[in-house]
């Protein structure tokens, strides 16, 4: 019998009535022939609240007693679904991570999945009832309660997906599915049928905040396509899957932004072998994420200016670092710039079509926007721009890139 995964995020799960709209889509899917498995978040914002609670208490709550609060929100979700659902004539049961044997390494706040048990999920499923889980949380090898980060009820239940085999992991949330870029900002913007497990996860990283990133590492290692849908409507949304021919068709997919970077640089760096290594170990020591780098060497060579972007909440402690960095290698000067934003395009189709980039530069051009930085890989291509300017260049790539546009001859689904 075919299983399926369904996970609701608290946005579909914030009042009763929701409860009972989610529940009755899982006895529908039940009632179709398959197998269920329903993953929940807590309802509404209770996460947020949660977290107001804490920092009522204290200022920096120790990480192990947040995750005691924090799993809380879906331990009440599981518990009401369960009722809902027997309140509906239907065999149900709530399981904790605990219960279910999801087992997480000890970071306790962000932790990672290593193991999950089957046996019970098995057992109840075997005896007919629907099987709830509680997102967001796991148990580690001493039986500390655990969470996985924000967002990361998408991550259970992508990891339940794969070790179950399911035909399909379902994300029902308030979006009818991924856009080509962020709507409130292009309202032109359109729902994306099918996009690659990889586009996805670029998009994710370049700013689109769909999914949890690590739910679509599962879905893509596992070869489960996830498909994120409204809690609202029957709609189909959007599908990430495997690569076809007909995505490679197309050359951009999406456009992204994200405005909450910073740019550190280091002025007259010493342009010698070995000093970006050492700069850049110290960097990557003090867990500062480094995003894109750019380089100038002037002074004929001797000298350069190495910058390097990073998460805007990372860049006081950048400064830290490039200061420190400053006075042991003979660096001039270091500066941070927080008005910046970076527009990406990203696409499989850009291996095989020529011009994206002469058509994200001529846009920005015809925008009066200036580029202070470009990067590159196999299917992304980011320009920094003025914080200013962001909103602006992400609506001129979208036309410039046809996004409004259904690709109609490429057919992706
Ligand atoms: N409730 C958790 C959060 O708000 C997990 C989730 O919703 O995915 O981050
Ligand atoms: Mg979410």
């Amino acid at each position: 019998m075919s299983l399926i995964v369904q996970k609701f995020g608290g946005t579909s799960l914030a009042d009763a009535d929701k409860i009972h709209r989610a529940a009755r889509r899982a006895i529908r899917a039940k009632l179709e022939g398959h197998r269920v498995v329903l993953v929940v978040s807590a309802m509404g914002h209770s996460t947020d609240e949660l977290i107001a609670l804490a920092r009522g208490i204290c200022s920096d709550p120790p990480k192990r007693e947040m995750d005691m609060l924090l799993t809380t929100g879906e331990q009440v979700s599981i518990a009401l679904m369960a009722m809902a659902i027997d309140a509906a004539g239907h065999e149900a049961i709530s399981l904790t991570a605990a219960q279910l044997g999801l087992f997480t390494d000890s970071a306790h706040t962000r932790a990672r999945i290593q193991r999950i048990s089957r046996e019970r999920i098995d057992r109840e499923l075997e005896a007919g009832k629907i099987v709830i889980v509680a997102g967001f949380q796991g148990v580690d090898a001493g039986g500390e309660i655990t969470t996985l980060g924000r967002g990361a009820s998408d991550t259970t239940a992508a990891a339940l997906a794969s070790i179950l085999g399911a035909e399909v992991c379902e994300i029902y949330t308030d979006v009818d599915g991924v856009y080509t870029s962020d709507p409130r900002i292009v309202p032109k913007a359109r729902k994306i049928d099918a996009i690659s497990y990889d586009v996805m996860l670029e998009m994710a990283a370049a700013g689109a905040g769909v999914m949890h990133s690590r739910a679509i590492e599962f879905g893509k290692k596992f070869n489960v396509p996830i498909h994120v849908r409204s809690s609202l409507t029957d709609a189909r949304g959007t599908i990430i899957m495997n690569e076809t021919s007909n995505m490679e068709a197309i050359s951009v997919q999406g456009v992204t932004l994200r405005e909450d970077l910073a740019v550190i640089t280091l002025h007259g760096v010493p342009n010698t072998p070995g000093v970006a290594a050492r700069i850049f170990a110290e960097v990557a020591r003090n867990n500062i994420l480094v995003d894109d780098i750019v380089q100038n060497i002037y002074d004929d060579g001797r000298l350069a200016n190495l910058g390097f972007s990073t998460n805007a909440g990372d860049a006081r402690e950048a400064r830290a670092v490039g200061e420190r960095l400053a006075e042991k290698l003979g660096i001039a000067a270091v500066s941070v710039d927080e008005g910046v934003s970076k527009v990406s395009a990203v696409g499989v189709g850009m291996r095989t079509h020529s011009g994206i980039a002469a058509t994200m530069f001529e846009a920005l051009s015809h925008a009066a926007i200036n580029i202070e930085n470009i990067s590159t890989s196999e299917i992304v291509i980011s320009c920094i721009v003025r914080r200013e300017d962001g909103q602006r260049a992400l609506r001129f790539l979208h036309d410039a890139f046809k996004l409004d546009q259904s690709p109609a001859s490429t057919g992706a689904d």
